[in-house]
């Protein structure tokens, strides 16, 4: 997973909606709980729902966008 921290505007519903994956920084922007993560459903809604699709979920084993589906 990663996330364009630049992007993000702050909103916290990633990390209420994966809270194992994501959480917001001190700077108010969110980041990554871990360097990897397993592509649950919790971390795909989230990427979804982002509103400036900061986050991206890709497949470990090819480099293929899981989330979000455009
Ligand atoms: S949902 Fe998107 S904009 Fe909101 S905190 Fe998460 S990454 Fe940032």
């Amino acid at each position: 997973m990663r996330v364009d921290r630049a992007r993000c505007v702050g909103t916290g519903l990633c990390a209420a909606t994966a809270p194992d994956d994501l959480a917001l920084g001190e700077d108010g922007r969110a980041r990554a709980r871990h360097p990897v993560s397993a592509p649950g459903e919790q971390l795909t809604e989230a990427a979804e729902m982002c509103p400036v699709e900061a986050i991206t979920v890709l497949s470990a084993l090819d480099g293929r966008r899981i989330a979000p589906v455009l």
